[in-house]
């Protein structure tokens, strides 16, 4: 069996649905694309994956020859109806960055181990675009709303590459286009902050899920402009809705699947009220077993609780933000302000006073004050 055939064979058997390969050349296409638009992007650009330099693989790694691109189809389970409206559906399938005793991320470890068994030397920590990657390779095109997706799948999908020194067979039918109904714009009209100005472009200051992980500080800061809360709505964690409105997802959205244990068993683990409040030892043990990818301090988790709690718009969580406002972390008590002042009442007006006479943080004297400004 030839080098190549060893490995496809080997990507099908581990539990990738798709595997394709090509050259290791570079992107040219995104590197243009990705300059010039350096102002929503500056965040990427600069940050740790090097997505320039990465797009030119051989600049990293001189004996580059091959990209094997893999899909991963992360929906062959159901997904906890009380989880995915407030946790996007990649992050609930525990593949974002997943450690490498994680099923997800013994995966491309064992990819990796079998291609140095084959005497391949293989790339790392290389950020290859791995939506163009695929389609180059044909085994995903794109839809409007950015994502890639698989024939037969969809969009849920988790695409990992892998750059090796070795000369192979290379798939030669690209699908770099968009195989979208022709009058469809769907996902650009659901969008509830109209992220995506056009086809195929978004503006990931725009986007719910940025705003719920990028906005961290030593990233893009933590501050959330109150337009954006609003826009929210009880996304902790990424946003789908773009992927849950589209044709193309629709067979595999509404097929009867098996459900998956593991989130079945931890769902619970994550009602806002309790996310809100939660211990050091809770986030350790619950929250970041399951959401340990893009979001790195329990108080960003409770900063989106609040948000998502403000915007439930429920009096019967007023207990629960009024005890946020002692948590010892400004980011907490500010956002807690801020849903108080979105529920409103008396009661909530009430403890906003309270807390005012005795917080001495400017940031969150400023949210009570915005809160008790507009309350009912
Ligand atoms: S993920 Fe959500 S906010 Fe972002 S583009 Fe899609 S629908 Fe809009
Ligand atoms: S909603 Fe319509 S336009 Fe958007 S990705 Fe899906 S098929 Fe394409």
């Amino acid at each position: 069996m030839s080098l190549t055939a060893q490995i496809k064979e080997f990507a099908l058997d581990i539990g990738y649905s798709k595997v394709g390969i090509i050259p290791a050349d570079s992107f040219p296409e995104y590197i243009e694309d990705l300059t010039n638009r350096y102002g929503m992007y500056s965040f990427y650009i600069k940050g740790p994956a090097r997505p320039l330099a990465a797009a030119d693989p051989r600049s990293l790694m001189p004996e580059a020859k091959s990209i094997i691109t893999t899909v991963y189809d992360y929906s062959q389970k159901s997904f906890p109806g009380e989880l995915s409206d407030k946790i996007g559906r990649i992050y609930q399938a525990r593949c974002y960055n997943a450690p490498a005793e994680r099923i997800n991320g013994a995966r491309p470890q064992l990819m990796r181990e079998f291609l140095q068994k084959l005497g391949c030397v293989v790339g790392d920590k290389i950020g290859l675009p791995e939506r163009l990657v695929a389609a180059k390779a044909g085994i995903v095109n794109y839809g409007r709303n950015n994502f890639a997706y698989a024939k037969d799948i969809g969009s849920f999908i988790y695409l990992t590459s892998f750059v090796v020194d070795k000369e192979l067979e290379y798939d030669d039918n690209p699908t770099v286009e968009v195989d979208c109904p022709e009058n469809c714009s769907a996902c650009m009209k659901a969008c509830p902050t109209q992220a995506i100005y056009e086809p195929n472009k978004l503006n990931p200051g725009r986007c719910i899920a940025f705003n719920t992980f990028l906005t961290q500080d030593g990233m893009a800061g933590s501050h959330i402009e109150p337009e954006m809360r609003e826009k929210m709505g009880v996304k902790v964690h990424g946003c789908d809705i773009c992927q849950e409105v589209c044709p193309r997802n629709q067979a595999r959205l509404k097929a009867k699947l098996p459900d998956d244990a593991f989130l079945v068993k931890v769902a619970q683990d994550f009602s806002l009220a309790q996310m809100l409040n939660m211990t050091d030892a809770f986030y350790m043990t619950r929250v970041r077993p399951l959401l340990y990818n893009y979001i790195r301090e329990k108080k960003y988790f409770q900063r989106n609780a609040a948000i998502a709690l403000g915007n439930l718009g429920d009096s019967a969580f007023v207990p629960d933000l009024a005890a946020a406002m002692d948590d010892p972390e400004d980011l907490v008590r500010g956002y807690a302000a801020w849903a108080l002042g979105k529920i409103g009442g008396r009661l909530a007006k009430q403890i906003l006073e309270a807390k005012l006479s005795r917080e001495t943080t400017d940031s969150v004297r400023k949210e009570i004050e915005a809160a008790l400004a507009v309350i009912q």
